[in-house]
């Protein structure tokens, strides 16, 4: 325990301590069925009782309709890229997708192999500092579906509104800001997220979406991107990530204690503030990042030179704060503060940013 770190990495990134303890504690005999959640089948009675249980605690926590399915999947945040247009894209084959960074970059290339996709907004002329107001999206009406990414974590910025595309379904990449805040999840056509961030350990990747989206998937969809398979078989057509699913039902009852989204929304403000306010009233550091757009996840900062960031990344590190070097695209530093870095990591970060100024 003494030896735990405050790990500020970008994902796969810390979990709760009590998540973690309870899973240590289960590890090797989960609940008197005299095996580890690992070695049962994902057809026992056991795991059935864990993947339902942990399915209803995400539809509490986001308050998913019941006209949205779950699904607890494998391939990462980067195979919904391609599953979207396979099954969205539907029978005029368009879809807008707005540019804000390096994922809905790589999403968009991905889904013009399968149809045509319009850029229908971009950062990339000012790098990625910004996110485009709703004034400046060019929507096509016609779209299947309009997609963006909320959190993103290598540019650190964060759309601070929910588009508005009148009826063209919203999808969205919510792999790094899922469970921060509340959701209205009724707006969306289709929310997915890699767990590694905020969710759980790597492994799982989990989509909500609306049910009537499935069923339009083009005739090449491989087998196991299929929605329309993946909820008729309630997500195990194949076998699941079944330790991951059971370390998000632990995260999970985490965050019902902490108050839900709406208590990680509160701190996560809290320490995102803090953080921000001793860069911005730093020597010598500073945010790139336009103020409306910052992300309350992905804190990215820099000094004056490269050699200065390395300096203070392996002065922390040496502190017990690690990994907050800059994702290796554009260097730089970044304190990744998900849901289940403490408040107490942040202050502690901050005072060590100010001690390590009066050093230089
Ligand atoms: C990390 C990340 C991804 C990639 O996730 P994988 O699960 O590694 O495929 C995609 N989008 C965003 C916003 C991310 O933060």
């Amino acid at each position: 325990m003494e030896h735990r770190v405050f790990n500020f990495a970008a994902g796969p990134s810390m979990l709760p301590l009590s998540a973690l303890e309870r899973a240590g504690r289960e590890i090797v005999n989960y609940q008197g069925s005299g095996m580890s959640v690992m070695e049962m089948s994902h057809r026992s009675k056991a795991f059935d009782t864990i993947f339902q249980s942990t399915k209803e605690k995400l539809r509490r926590a986001l308050n998913v309709p019941e006209d949205y399915e779950i699904l607890f999947l494998q391939g990462g945040a980067s195979t919904q890229f391609s599953a979207i247009p396979l099954n969205l894209l539907g029978e005029n084959g368009r879809a807008d997708y707005a540019l804000t960074g390096n994922f809905s970059t790589v999403a968009c290339k991905e889904a013009a192999k399968y149809g045509t996709v319009r850029v229908a907004a971009s950062s990339a002329d000012k790098n990625h500092t910004y996110i485009p107001p709703q004034s400046a999206l060019e929507l096509d009406p016609a779209a299947s579906y309009f997609y963006y990414c909320a959190n993103n974590t290598i540019y650190g910025t964060e759309w601070q509104y929910v588009p508005e595309t009148g009826p063209v379904p919203l999808v969205c990449d919510m792999s790094s800001d899922i469970l921060s805040r509340p959701v209205d999840v009724s707006r969306y056509g289709l929310i997915f997220a890699g767990a590694q961030k905020n969710m759980a350990p790597a492994g799982l990747t989990v989509v909500i979406l609306k049910k009537t989206l499935a069923g339009r998937h083009l005739p090449i969809t491989p087998l196991m991107l299929t929605y329309e398979t993946l909820i008729a078989k309630d997500s195990m057509y194949n076998t699941p990530p079944c330790w991951c699913i059971y370390m998000l039902g632990l995260v999970l009852d985490w965050l019902e204690e902490q108050g839900g989204v709406a208590g990680m929304e509160a701190v996560k403000r809290k320490k995102a503030l803090i953080l921000y306010d001793t860069i911005e009233n730093s020597r010598l550091f500073s945010c790139p990042v336009e103020p409306s757009s910052r992300s309350d996840m992905n804190v990215v900062f820099r000094s004056e030179s490269e050699e200065l960031d390395k300096k203070f990344a392996a002065a922390a590190t040496e502190a017990g704060f690690t990994n907050l070097k800059g994702h290796r695209s554009v260097g730089g530093l970044r304190a990744s503060i998900y849901n289940a870095m403490p408040m107490e990591g942040v202050e502690r970060l901050c005072d060590f940013l100010r001690q390590f100024e009066k050093g230089v």
